[in-house]
Parts: C-alpha cells; sequence; structure tokens
C-alpha cells in the first residue's frame, strides 16, 4: 500500500469535484511496482478515475489525461509528502476545475506561443517545491504548448546526480536549466518574457500609500491603508516573504500551529478581500522625493506615491568567500528542510553555531553521514536546549573559531577551507554540501544614502514608523527594530501604515 489512511481522508473530500473523467497512464517495472500501486489505488477511490499502462519517459511514473486528451502532466516517482498536494490539484484541474488564479496571469499563460518541456526536480520533504510544481501543472493545463513533469529525486537519483543537482526545486525547461528554488508563476511568466506590460505598470495614477515589500509587515500595512478608504498599492518582488521558508510556526498568538506557506496564503487571501493594487514580480531600485514620492523600478518602471511604507525585509547573509557564487545549488545551499534529502550519506558542513545553524545540523544528522558544524567565536550562540540536542549526536563535530576561507570543487563541492583562528593554520575538510545558515541582512541597499540607517543598514524609524524622508515610514525586519518576528513585523506594519495615513491627512485633502 503506497497511500497511508491520512492522505486517503485528505484525498477522498476532492474527489467528488472532479469534473470530466480522468486517465493515469503509467509505466512501472517490478522495482517500481509501487507507482503502479498508487495509481490504482487511487482508481478504486473514484468511477471517474482509470488505469492504463503506457509507455512514457521514466519507468516508475505516470500521467494525468483526460481519456481523449493528453494534459501534458506527468509525476515520475511518487507524489506523497508535501507533494501529494499538487497531485490533488493537477487531478482536478486536468478533470476541468479551472485553476484559482487571476484572469490576468490566464490570460498570459494562454498567450505562450512556443513549446515549453518543464521538468521539475523535488525531494519530498520540500516545502518550496509544491507551489512551483503547481505553477508549472496550472501552465500546462492551460496551454497544450506546455508540458511538466515532476521527478522525485528519491525516487530518480542516477537522473538528479547525472545532472548535479543538488537543490531543489530546480528545474529545467526544454533541457536547459531554468531556475532553482522557490519561483511563482508570476516569476515564471516574466522570466519567460511572458509578465505584464511595463507600459501598464508607467502609467498607474500616483497612489494615497505605496507599500513596498509583500511579507507580514507589507501586507499588515497595505490592510491597514485600504481600510481607510485611500488609493492604496503593494508592490513585492515576492509575496509571502520569509515566511514562505518556515516550516512550522507556533507563535502567532491564537493560533497553536501553522506552516509559513499556509499562514502567508491566508494573509494572501486576506489582502485579496480589499481593493489594494498588487505588483509582483518587480524589484524597487531607487527612491526619491519629487513632487510626488518616486519609486523606481528594476524594469524601468516609476511608480508615484504620497506616501510610501518600506517593508522590505531581510536575506540569508552570505560569507562573501571564493567559491561561494559559483557552487550555489552546486552542493551549497541554505534551506535544510528542502535539500537535506540529496545529501542522504554525504558528509557536509554547516556554517553558523546560531539556532538557524544549530537546528539544521540537528535536522540533517539523521540523513547525512557526518556533519561538521563550523563557528567563527569561540562558542555556540544557539539556546542551550538546542546545543543539548546537538550535543547528544554522533555523527556531529562542532569546531569552533573557524573562520570559513573558501568552498572548492571541480563540477560540484568537494570540499571546504577553513582558517583556525587560534592556531592560525588553513585546514580542510573533505564535503560534499555547505549548508550556510549566518544569519540574515536587511534587504535595504538599493536604499543607498536616501533613507538613514544604522551599521547593520536597518532603516532607521520612530514610534510611528517615520524615517528622515518626509512621507517615507517602514517596517518589519527591514528596521532597526529589536526583535524580528512575525507578530513584531505585522504590528510594526500597522503603526507605520496608521502613521503614514496621519501624515496624509496633515499634508493631503484627507
Ligand atoms: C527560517 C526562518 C524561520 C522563521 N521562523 C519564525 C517563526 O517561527 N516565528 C516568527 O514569528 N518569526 C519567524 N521568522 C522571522 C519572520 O519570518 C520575520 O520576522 C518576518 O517574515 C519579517 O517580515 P517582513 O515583512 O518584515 O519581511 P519579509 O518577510 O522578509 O518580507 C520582505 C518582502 O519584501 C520584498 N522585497 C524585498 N526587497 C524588495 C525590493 N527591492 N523590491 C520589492 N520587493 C522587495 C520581498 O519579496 C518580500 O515580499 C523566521 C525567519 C526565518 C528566515
Amino acid at each position: 500500500m503506497s497511500l497511508d489512511e491520512e492522505s486517503k481522508a485528505q484525498l477522498i473530500p476532492y474527489l467528488d469535484y472532479i469534473e470530466q473523467n480522468i486517465v493515469l497512464k503509467v509505466y512501472s517495472d517490478a522495482k517500481t511496482q509501487n507507482v503502479l500501486d498508487f495509481v490504482e489505488e487511487i482508481a478504486a477511490l473514484s468511477p471517474k478515475i482509470s488505469v492504463e499502462k503506457a509507455i512514457l519517459e521514466r519507468i516508475g511514473s505516470f500521467s494525468i489525461d483526460k481519456t481523449n486528451e493528453s494534459s501534458g502532466i506527468v509525476f515520475a516517482g511518487l507524489p506523497l509528502g508535501h507533494e501529494f498536494t499538487s497531485f490533488v490539484m493537477a487531478l482536478l484541474q486536468v478533470s476541468g476545475r479551472p485553476p484559482k488564479i487571476a484572469e490576468s496571469l490566464i490570460a498570459q499563460i494562454k498567450k505562450i506561443d512556443k513549446k515549453l518541456n518543464f521538468t521539475t526536480y523535488v525531494s519530498l520533504t520540500c516545502h518550496n517545491c509544491p507551489d512551483v510544481v503547481q505553477a508549472l501543472n496550472i501552465m500546462a493545463v492551460l496551454n497544450h504548448d506546455i508540458s511538466h513533469t515532476m521527478v522525485e529525486g528519491g525516487s530518480f537519483v542516477e537522473e538528479v546526480e547525472s545532472k548535479q543537482i543538488m537543490a531543489v526545486p530546480t528545474v529545467f525547461c526544454n533541457g536547459e536549466e531554468f531556475s532553482g528554488g522557490r519561483i511563482t508563476l508570476e516569476q515564471i511568466l516574466a522570466k519567460l518574457g511572458s509578465g505584464i506590460d511595463n507600459s501598464e505598470l508607467n502609467n498607474k495614477e500616483p497612489y494615497d500609500m505605496l507599500v513596498v515589500g509583500g511579507g507580514p509587515a507589507g501586507s499588515a500595512a497595505a490592510i491597514y491603508a485600504s481600510r481607510k478608504g485611500i488609493r492604496t498599492g503593494l508592490l513585492a518582488e515576492n509575496l509571502g516573504g520569509q515566511v514562505l521558508e518556515t516550516l512550522g510556526i507556533e507563535n502567532i498568538i491564537g493560533t497553536k500551529y501553522t506552516e509559513g506557506a499556509k499562514f502567508m496564503s491566508e494573509v494572501l487571501a486576506h489582502i485579496q478581500e480589499y481593493p489594494i493594487d498588487i505588483i509582483t514580480t518587480q524589484i524597487a531600485s531607487k527612491l526619491e522625493k519629487k513632487e510626488f514620492l518616486e519609486l523606481s523600478l528594476q524594469s524601468g518602471v516609476v511608480l508615484k506615491a504620497k506616501s510610501i511604507v518600506l517593508a522590505t525585509g531581510a536575506k540569508w547573509k552570505s560569507l562573501g568567500i571564493k567559491g561561494e557564487a559559483e557552487f550555489k545549488n552546486k552542493g551549497i545551499a541554505y534551506c535544510p528542510h528542502c535539500d537535506g534529502p540529496l545529501f542522504a550519506g554525504k558528509d557536509i558542513a554547516v556554517i553558523g553555531g546560531g539556532n538557524s545553524g544549530v537546528e539544521a545540523a540537528i535536522d540533517l544528522a539523521g540523513m547525512a553521514k557526518h556533519i561538521y558544524l563550523l563557528e567563527f567565536a569561540s562558542t555556540l550562540k544557539a539556546d542551550k536546549i538546542l546545543q543539548e540536542r546537538l550535543q547528544a549526536l554522533s555523527n556531529v563535530s562542532v569546531i569552533t573559531n573557524a573562520q570559513t576561507a573558501e568552498i572548492a570543487g571541480s563540477a560540484k563541492v568537494e570540499n571546504l577551507k577553513y582558517l583556525d583562528r587560534i592556531s592560525n593554520q588553513e585546514k580542510t575538510l573533505s564535503v560534499q554540501g555547505v549548508f550556510i545558515l549566518i544569519g540574515l541582512t536587511p534587504n535595504t541597499a538599493w536604499l543607498g544614502d536616501s533613507i538613514t540607517k544604522n551599521k547593520f543598514g536597518e532603516i532607521i524609524v520612530d514610534k510611528h514608523g517615520s524615517t528622515n524622508m518626509e512621507g517615507v515610514f517602514a517596517a518589519g525586519d527591514c528596521t532597526d527594530s529589536v526583535y524580528k518576528q512575525i507578530v513584531i513585523s505585522m504590528g510594526s506594519g500597522a503603526t507605520s501604515s496608521l502613521g503614514a495615513f496621519d501624515y496624509l491627512i496633515r499634508n493631503y485633502d484627507r
């Protein structure tokens, strides 16, 4: 049996929504019998699903098609774990249930007039993978020139190794590497040159309030602004922010447990209840005060606003050492939950002895052969309880006073050099993977000197959330707020939005 009772219970209510008959075409042999078992178990649950044997590209895969029409969607390996939802959604969408995405995106997908064969390599523990798989499946459902195969890395180890894939999700398009890591549907379309037309953006009327950033802080700011009945815009490279990198969240007051992607999809649904003009996949690159505040985007577009809330959050710090850029996704990784399974049985290094680094080492210890945890300082900074759990693990060595100097290899990571700060000697560790978890840095470099920041690059705000530039407010992890948490970001998003609204009342006819 491939399908556990919980997954079965999760699936059964959805099967009622299947619109037209579906055929699961399966290609399996004795070694991949579990794939045949899986599709047969699914088919046994609904009279609208049948199974046929077929020859597909990979043994151990199956396609989801309408009876007389191929959808282009294939799952290679079992879509269990985080991918089970992708499978359920694909079943419904292939059967005729329309995907829940904006009409403008549907139009952009249908407009694509070239053959695009996508393949996404995933791990079943990767919480970033389903969004990518689901986005590409939607594209396949809506456009017959597009096909998409999800490949579960653990079932296709040789293929993964031959393609040197060391991070998931990794997407290939027509045989060429297309993207690594989380990518949204909007970003995929922008990358294909099928995104929104810039002239549309250039013609936008000035906003009363423009929020930059779509994490917890920006989302709260935009909702507070829109509830005042003012013209509100929300610009974000990526809706969701850091929360999307979080698996379990237990400190949203009133919600005992949730997961990052689920929580932010609820926040997004809340934003969509209001007439907020949402612009994604665009990156702010300059802010100036003229007649209005003018926000230039990397695409060349300029947006105008009477007030702005900056909520651009933070991103993982990089080490700035040789080999770091070269081996990104070729052995260098940042997400233990996502990429951990690709390092099963391998020797790896984790850089950073804070909570993130120690948690990663504990997580990875169950899969990797040996873990070297490197910390620059003389002691680890992680909470005591985490350090105690770490010490109990037999396959983890902690190396303190270690200054990471270089990550080296040929096609992928082979070793890591560090300076022992006590003996001043350079040492080399033979490792196939390096997880870098040395903290976060605010996304504020693009503001240059126009906005006053502290020595860490954090925007200095007062208790109303205002910055040094008239009409510009800031909130969340990009500010000098002492603590960086979801509820704190949301609170400061609300504060800055109310501060900006007071500013509008004092300075404009509102
Ligand atoms: C691994 C991990 C686990 C965590 N776990 C928890 C937890 O359990 N509980 C908790 O309370 N907190 C947790 N946090 C912290 C929490 O996620 C952050 O405090 C919170 O997300 C900050 O929200 P924010 O809106 O300020 O910024 P972010 O979430 O970083 O959002 C920033 C937004 O700005 C956009 N952006 C950035 N630059 C630009 C630009 N130039 N142009 C356009 N858009 C831009 C981004 O695309 C994004 O939409 C965790 C953080 C991490 C990394």
